[in-house]
């Protein structure tokens, strides 16, 4: 029977929450009394991950394991999954159980009436640093300035979505995708559900530094051309800065003054600086477009496991 609701839940080396993840997904689902499947995509976990995930899904036929050939990323992950939900309308959710399964009656009840996109927004974040609090809380004000899509503020991928938008959003075909701009660039009907964050249920964050740091870069760089455009700024305003002093350097030549200080700024501070700066902004956007130009798939599936209810039965 076609789902009513499907859940995707991304997991990476998540041994020690797999298990709790599972039976407190499973049992608000359960609740609603209505079809569904979850389906987790192991993204090349180097722990017990998927073996626990082959158990689960071997008692329980409404689990299917989508496993990757590597690591692929938290968002590659997500896109996978969608790739495979067959609901109505489709949850996307951590697995660390920061975001709270039982939601999903709320989130269900709003898309009934008729909202296309119901999106987790918190309003505080339990268990995590403050450097993380701070650098998220700057990102996603950072990002509504230079984009301009409308991207809500604090939210994350803990969101529902109708199969319309699920549809709409494989279209797009993004190689550095950042899920959460791709879906306010789609627009449908949407509206945010309020929540608290809470801390990780076990483990330790799977989203070090520099996986911060490229989601960062993809949100900015895959939505907006503002650093361009600040690179072109601050280029003119070099520019004449240089030509200031250029004038400076005539007249001080003029009068028989020393010239070594006016030259050292002009060469090491206007140029260079500012060279380097929009070099490494319109690499940015290279590196994109070479991404795109290779057209490699976001991911690789080694393979999708699910076992039909008659396996489960002749365990028995
Ligand atoms: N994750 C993933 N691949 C990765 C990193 C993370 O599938 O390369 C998953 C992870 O298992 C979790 C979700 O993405 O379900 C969010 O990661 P995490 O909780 O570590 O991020 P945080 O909440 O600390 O930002
Ligand atoms: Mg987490």
């Amino acid at each position: 029977m076609r789902p009513l609701l499907s859940v995707v839940i991304p997991a990476y080396n998540e041994q020690e929450v797999i298990g709790e993840s599972y039976r407190r997904l499973d049992k608000v689902c359960q609740e609603l009394g209505k079809p569904y499947e979850l389906i987790f995509v192991n993204d090349g976990s180097r722990d017990d991950t998927l073996k626990l995930l082959t158990g689960i899904a071997r008692k329980d036929p409404r689990v299917k394991v989508v496993d990757f050939s590597r690591n692929f990323g938290h968002q590659a992950a997500v896109l996978a999954g969608l790739e495979q939900a067959g609901g109505q309308a489709t949850v996307i959710i951590d697995c660390d159980l920061q975001d709270p399964p039982e939601l999903i009656p709320e989130m269900l009840k709003l898309w009934e009436e008729g909202y296309e996109v119901v999106y987790g927004q918190r309003s505080e974040r339990k268990g995590e640093s403050k450097f993380k609090t701070f650098t998220a809380f700057a990102f996603y004000r950072i990002l509504n300035w230079m984009t301009s899509v409308n991207i809500p503020k604090d939210t994350g991928d803990f969101r529902l979505i109708d199969e319309k938008v699920v549809r709409a959003m494989l279209s797009l075909k993004e190689k550095n995708p950042f899920l959460r701009g791709m879906v306010s660039w789609l627009g449908f009907r949407q509206t945010p559900i309020v929540f608290e964050r809470a801390e990780r249920f076990a483990g330790e964050t799977k989203y070090p530094l520099k996986k911060m740091f490229k989601l960062a870069g993809d949100g900015i760089f895959s939505f907006s051309l503002m650093p361009l455009r600040i690179a072109y700024v601050l280029g003119c305003i070099s520019l004449l800065g240089a030509l200031v002093d250029l004038v400076v350097l005539i007249v001080r030549a003029c009068q028989g003054l020393p010239l070594f200080s006016q030259v050292l700024y002009l060469v090491l501070f206007a140029a260079f600086g500012l060279v380097f700066l929009c070099l490494g902004i319109l690499g940015q956007y290279i590196g994109r477009i070479y991404d795109e130009a290779k057209g490699r798939p976001v991911y690789l599936v080694r393979e999708c496991i699910q076992y039909p209810e008659e396996a489960k039965e002749d365990e028995h």
